[in-house]
């Protein structure tokens, strides 16, 4: 069984296309590539130095993203799925 709940009064969506693994958080430089088996973000803009695992930096850029939009959703009761 598992079970799901809202446990925050709205959710945020981001673009399926939104780029959160390729930006640094820091600068906003945008990578042009970034296979999946690069697993440190290393931003190329010599003006910046971060440096920091690649999910970690894409949940940043998620989080920074989370400010101007947000899409309210009714707060839901637990929900059960077998
Ligand atoms: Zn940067």
């Amino acid at each position: 069984m598992i079970y799901w709940y809202a446990v925050a009064d709205f959710i945020i969506v981001a673009d399926r296309f939104f780029p959160s693994s390729k930006l640094c958080p820091k600068c906003g430089h945008k990578k042009n590539q970034l296979p999946l088996s690069v697993r440190v973000y290393q931003c190329d803009n010599h003006n910046c130095d971060w440096i920091a695992d690649r999910d970690y930096s894409a949940s940043l850029n998620l989080l920074g993203l989370a400010e101007p939009d947000v899409m309210p959703v009714e707060k839901q009761e637990p929900t059960l799925f077998d």
